[in-house]
């Protein structure tokens, strides 16, 4: 009894001087991609002059260049924020001279503790890629799904199930994670009644589909990740990808991101949720870069409406916003580059 009075204690101590330090026990990384202060503001004003993402009093601007160009791809930018190193555009967990580098999920992996992907797109894609694999071309899917194996990551889900099992080298990667010990689900409803152990959700055949049609797909897989993660007592690393800001950014379709960043928005609403209520999670909320080029040369905040301009069809190489809240959120102030991003997580969970 005395024995387990000191023990709890102890851990009582440990936890106080924990919160007290600003260290975070667990990390979630949100990537809107395409995600410029423009995308942010086309969300809130559609919604009523509102978003989740407000609560966040930490912000920041993040220099977004890769190693090869002015503006960023996805994998290049994905590779930044996971692996903190600049590199060519189109590759992916790698760095310029075409070497591996550890992204901040392996890194967290190794040091015990939960990881997970969750992803509004194929998990084979450049986002979700640059946390978990490593190749120096980012549609090399199937030797990224592959990659997948290579690591004891904890839960992934998002689309790309051809990649695992419709393969040129006839593997049935599918087969291989059950045999290491996933469960795999391919609805959401069988993603949301795993409570524990290991997850594989490959939820489409490709990529997933653009909102309403995935419903809540995103928010809900990122809820039941948590939920999954929170089981290890060292701690988890999450990242979330609101995949889909950036393709109707390329398609200059404002509406359509209107939808894309209110499914994020309230993806985000629900992670801050938890860290409201759990008090030790750092919630980073960022981009790779921007899309589209917009902006708004009129509008009308009662009605709720803009007029959206865009510039490109492709990527811009403006800094983006960063937000964060819950311990450690002071750091990401300030203007700074893609690549500390990475090295603040690392520093915070002590890895
Ligand atoms: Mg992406
Ligand atoms: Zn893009």
């Amino acid at each position: 009894m005395k024995k387990l009075l000191v023990l709890s204690l102890s851990v009582m101590l440990f936890s106080l001087t924990v919160l007290a330090q600003g260290k975070p026990k667990n990390v979630v990384l949100l990537i809107g991609d395409g995600m410029g202060l423009a995308q942010i503001y086309a969300g809130m004003v559609a919604n009523g002059n509102k978003l989740q993402l407000e609560r966040c009093k930490n912000v920041g601007f993040v220099k977004t260049y890769s190693a090869s160009h002015f503006t960023t791809d996805s994998g290049a930018g994905g590779t930044a924020l996971a692996c903190g190193v600049k590199t060519k555009n189109g590759m992916i967990g790698m760095n310029a001279d075409s070497m591996a580098v550890h992204s901040i999920l392996e890194l967290a992996e190794k040091n015990s503790l939960a990881t997970g992907i969750v992803s509004a797109c194929a998990v084979t894609h450049a986002t979700p890629a640059s946390f978990i694999a490593h190749v120096n071309n980012r549609n090399m899917y199937e030797e990224i799904a592959t990659d997948y194996l290579k690591t004891d990551i904890d839960v992934f889900v998002g689309g790309g199930r051809k990649y695992f099992e419709e393969r040129a080298d006839n593997r049935n990667l599918i087969d291989e994670l059950k045999a290491k010990n996933y469960q795999v689900a391919y609805t959401i409803d069988d993603v949301k009644a795993i409570k524990s152990g290991k997850l594989a959700g490959l939820l489409y055949e490709d990529q997933n589909p653009a909102m309403p049609e995935r419903g809540k797909m995103l928010p809900d897989a990122t809820m039941a990740a948590i939920e999954i993660l929170d089981n290890n007592k060292k701690g988890f690393f999450l990242m979330v990808e609101g995949s889909q800001i950036d393709w109707a950014s390329h398609d200059n379709d404002g509406a359509q991101i209107v939808k894309e960043m209110l499914d994020f928005d309230e993806t985000v609403g629900r992670v801050l949720d938890y860290a409201q209520k759990h008090g030790n999670t750092l919630v980073i909320i960022t981009a790779d870069h921007e899309t589209g080029g917009l902006t708004f040369p009129t509008g009308n905040i009662k009605a709720g409406t803009f007029d959206a301009a865009f510039t490109t069809k492709g990527h811009t190489g403006i800094p983006v916003p960063v937000f964060a809240f819950g311990p450690g959120a002071d750091k990401f102030g300030g203007f700074i580059e893609n690549i500390s991003i990475k090295a603040k997580i690392e520093k915070l969970l002590r890895l």
